[in-house]
């Protein structure tokens, strides 16, 4: 018995690819299928389903005023339809979704639709969607995931420094590079995710920390210039002191035991090149806002009189382990 389908997605959750996937299957197989999209879409050019990962069909762009069920029962009685597939189901109006049922119940053939189910405002898209979610026999979510590994089920739109944007044109094509698919807790906190973070601070905004070693740039994890992820350390003579963000370092100090290396420059440090100092065993650890008792320093200090390098790893190692 012929059905109609609702596969809804939220954003890059490769909706088109999906299509494109089971039109392909059907021509695999000789049959005629009909692809209609809408005239908003017009990403890849008008009348075209594109994927993101490089597939493309042509398709039969309709306006508002276009009736799916009159072009579908027409080309199908020129030569017989196995099935009729439409993507962008957000774009089209409640009398053409009417219409994609009744393509199923007159023409009984079954019509299968692709769609966004909400928008990036929390709410059902159109007034398409509304009414293809009172209409579909079957309604299928394609399935994505949030930055957080839960399933990603709304959508958000944000500003290129980042921040969320609320209100403004719902109804809006292109610029998908600006949407990010979340889970709903995600989608309340407007947490766009590291990788989003990460793309608009390449993109030249936020505060960056430089690394005075390596100069490499991390993004300020607060915006301060000495705090990001895997660099909030700074040295000072011959001292290191870490912070929130370090992997290393956090809370703790380094003393340079054997003078500063010329390429240990003053300032900020990121974690990178602060294990590379502990490695060559330059590097003691004299302490730590985690630990009251007793002084960390007391062993590896006592060994420096007669300190070798090897000395030196072998008195780290030892306070290493003690601290674990
Ligand atoms: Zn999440
Ligand atoms: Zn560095």
């Amino acid at each position: 018995m012929a059905k109609l389908y609702f596969n809804y997605s939220v954003m890059n959750a490769g909706k088109s690819a999906h299509l494109l996937l089971v039109r392909h299957n059907y021509i695999e197989n000789g049959d005629k299928v009909l692809l209609f999209t809408s005239v908003k879409d017009d990403r890849s050019g008008i009348g075209k389903v594109a994927s993101r990962i490089g597939i493309s069909a042509d398709a039969i762009a309709v306006s508002p005023e276009d009736d799916i069920f009159d072009i579908a029962q027409k080309l199908n009685a020129e030569s017989p339809v196995t099935a009729v597939l439409v993507d962008e189901v957000q774009f089209m109006t409640p009398e053409q979704v009417y219409q994609m049922s009744e393509i199923v119940d007159t023409l009984e053939l079954p019509c299968l639709t692709w769609g966004l189910k909400n928008n990036f405002q929390g709410q059902l898209f159109s007034p398409a969607v509304e009414n293809m979610l009172a209409l579909a026999d079957e309604i299928n979510l394609i399935k994505t995931v949030c930055h957080c590994g839960k399933r990603a089920t709304m959508i958000l739109k944000y500003n290129p420094d980042g921040s969320i944007v609320q209100g403004g044109e719902v109804v809006e094509t292109g610029g998908e590079s600006r949407y990010v698919s979340v889970c709903r807790k995600h989608w309340k906190e407007g947490n766009i995710g590291p990788r989003a973070r990460q793309a608009v601070f390449e993109a030249g905004y936020g505060t960056k920390v430089v690394c005075q070693s390596c100069e490499t740039v991390f993004p300020s994890i607060f915006g301060d210039p000495e705090q990001a992820n895997d660099c909030a350390a700074k040295l000072e003579g011959d001292k290191i002191s870490g912070f929130f963000g370090s992997t290393v370092a956090d809370a703790c100090e380094f003393h340079f035991a054997r003078g500063v290396p010329e390429e240990a420059k003053q300032g900020v440090i990121c974690d990178a090149c602060i294990r590379g100092h502990l490695q060559e065993g330059r590097l003691l650890r004299t302490s730590s806002w985690f630990d009251n008792d007793p002084p960390r320093n007391a062993a590896p200090l006592a060994a420096l009189s007669v300190a070798t390098n090897d000395d030196i790893r072998e008195a780290i190692a030892k306070s290493m382990e003690e601290q674990e």
